[in-house]
């Protein structure tokens, strides 16, 4: 449940009804928005609800108390009416800008990495990505550097002056992604791995957390929920498509994610065609398509010489054709800006 709290209300009412809500052995979680303070009670209420309610509502400097039957509530909207916006290096997302993540899948060598990160910085890329740790559906493909990657990533940031994500896959891989990386990203396959994601919850650096391809939009929520709830705001949501009976692309990018997810959540959106497709020629247009549906950003994977990569080289575009992509969607971006009824 929420309790609203008077725009007149003190600190001191609001620290009592936190307090009285530790007292209940629940925890109590402020959002300090526009409109005043609210204070979501998490934990088990479910038997003690009505009365629970009643006694919130009766207390110094509270407005109302509302049910809220949602299983995620850190990351509604209810919570925290106010878009979060995400502050990385000098780049912001979420803040009405367009983030354009770009890079290799993998980080092949350091000369493959700055290659990639000159050009697409000069192509209007705010953040660069490149995969270090690799989940590969197959053990025998190529698995990632590892920590030699993470520092041509950090090189490639203190050339480029670029924010870097990176995939940390398991919860011990937390820190070092952490002390290299500006953006840690939990990938598709490890939506659902909640000591990954409790880990991801307590270290100071953003989290791009992607969707499961057999996850619902709620379900991506609750997992986002545990990385918030766990102590860290700051988590970007990435649509990078389903699994469908449709064989056609790799994967079935769910544009209505966007829009859906922007009516339940706070969090920032952003749009991976290139997984989602697996097809370089499809990336294009989907990449326009997720834009014109208000998402708050995409990654694209893109390499010197995609036939040559050593992971998706069926879905990466080069260089060049980076740069046109990165022009094109500038301007629909605005357009959708515009346009008043473009977010629910
Ligand atoms: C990636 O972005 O490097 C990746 C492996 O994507 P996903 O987790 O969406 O499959
Ligand atoms: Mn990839």
């Amino acid at each position: 449940m929420f309790v609203a709290m008077r725009a007149s209300a003190s600190e001191v009412e609001i620290l009592g009804v936190k307090s009285r809500i530790l007292a209940e052995g629940l925890t109590p979680y402020d959002h300090r928005g526009s409109g005043g303070t609210v204070i979501a009670v998490v934990g088990d209420v479910a038997a003690r609800r009505g009365a629970l309610m009643d006694m919130l509502a009766g207390l110094a400097g509270v407005e109302r108390v509302t049910p809220i039957s949602r299983p995620f509530k850190l990351t509604s909207r209810e919570f925290h009416p106010e878009d979060t916006v995400v502050h990385v290096l000098d780049t912001a997302i979420g803040d009405g800008s367009l983030a354009i993540m770009a890079g290799p899948c993998s980080v092949e060598s350091r000369a493959q990495l700055l290659e990639t990160a000159d050009s697409v910085a000069a192509s209007g890329a705010t953040v660069l990505r490149g995969g270090a740790f690799k989940p590969r559906t197959s053990p025998y493909s190529f698995q990632g550097l590892g920590v030699e990657a993470l520092r041509y990533l950090a090189e490639a940031r203190d050339r480029t002056g670029l924010p870097v994500i990176t995939e940390a896959m398991e919860p011990a891989q937390v820190d070092i992604v952490a002390e290299y990386a500006d953006i840690l990203q939990i990938g598709a396959r490890n939506m659902q791995n909640y000591s990954l994601l409790n880990a991801a919850g307590r270290v100071a650096r953003p989290v791009m957390l992607k969707r499961g391809f057999g996850a619902t939009l709620e379900e991506l929520l609750m997992a986002a929920e545990y990385i918030v709830a766990a102590g860290n705001p700051n988590v970007l949501l990435c649509e990078r498509g389903i699994r469908t009976f449709e064989a056609s692309t790799r994967n079935t990018m769910d544009l209505s994610a966007v829009p859906v997810l922007h009516q339940l959540t706070h969090l920032p959106v952003v749009v991976d065609p290139s997984h989602a497709t697996g097809k370089r020629r499809l990336v294009p247009p989907l990449a326009m398509g997720g834009v014109a549906v208000g998402a708050d950003g995409v990654m694209v994977e893109v390499h010197p010489d995609p036939d040559s990569a050593l992971s998706d080289p069926e879905q990466q575009l080069d260089l060049v054709e980076f740069e046109q992509l990165a022009a094109a969607l500038r301007p629909i971006h605005d357009q959708v800006r515009a346009y008043p009824g473009a977010r629910p």
